[in-house]
């Protein structure tokens, strides 16, 4: 059912889990689990074991707590994580298109600023979410985004369409985590557009010809 290709690697997962993973980057974490079933079970494990360490007894528990946990220990284990629930307001507009966002995002949807017409077929909107900044950045068909390189981690989860860069092809809920060891150039195909929202540790920067011009812009996807 999950065609998701690209996911979280396990050091992001572990930090998720331990609530080590910082504003931004963690919401799109939990976004990426709402698709998939892989690193849900994933986190499951990491919480089940996290939670047995941090239940190591120092002393010898009382009867009343030794029959508690008896009782507490022969209930199923309940699936910790959010399921899905219906929400009015789960949608983003683009012009005429309108694209169904992840819950953990759409809850945050009533902090989006408007939408900014980028160089290209590119669209940029900013969520501030208690003190960072998430972007949703729309990239119209058979376009693509000017060549860069990041300063700090970039985190993409991608939501609706696809787009491809020299390393491969990602659709909607892989998860992405690239660093200033990458330089890429994500690009669309001419039969659909993407919409991925991206969380960034520092800003683009645009690696060749023209486009270094741009690199004042890359503020605009980092203030
Ligand atoms: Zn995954």
């Amino acid at each position: 059912m999950s065609n998701v290709n690209h996911h979280p690697d396990i050091s992001s997962l572990k930090a998720y889990a331990a609530g080590e993973m910082a504003g931004g980057p963690a919401m799109l974490l939990a976004a990426h689990l709402e698709y998939c079933e892989h690193c849900r079970n994933q986190m499951r494990q990491l919480e089940q074991s996290l939670s047995q360490t941090m239940e190591e007894p120092c002393e010898e528990p009382d009867l009343l707590e030794q029959m508690l946990s008896q009782s507490l220990a022969q209930l199923p284990v309940v699936d910790s994580l959010p399921e899905p629930e219906p929400l009015p307001h789960n949608e983003i507009q683009l012009e005429d298109k309108r694209f169904v966002l992840p819950q953990v995002i759409a809850r945050q949807v009533a902090k989006l600023g408007g939408w900014n017409r980028m160089p290209g077929q590119l669209h940029q909107a900013r969520l501030n979410i208690d003190g960072s900044h998430l972007h949703f950045i729309h990239i119209g068909k058979a376009s693509q985004v000017p060549p860069h390189t990041h300063k700090g981690r970039e985190f993409t989860l991608v939501l609706h369409g696809g787009f491809s860069d020299d390393a491969g092809d990602y659709g909607v809920g892989d998860f992405i985590c690239l660093d200033e060891s990458h330089s890429h150039q994500p690009r669309t195909d001419e039969h659909e557009d993407c919409l991925v929202i991206t969380a960034l540790e520092g800003p683009l920067q645009f690696t060749s010809g023209l486009s270094r011009m741009l690199n004042p812009l890359s503020q605009l996807f980092f203030r």
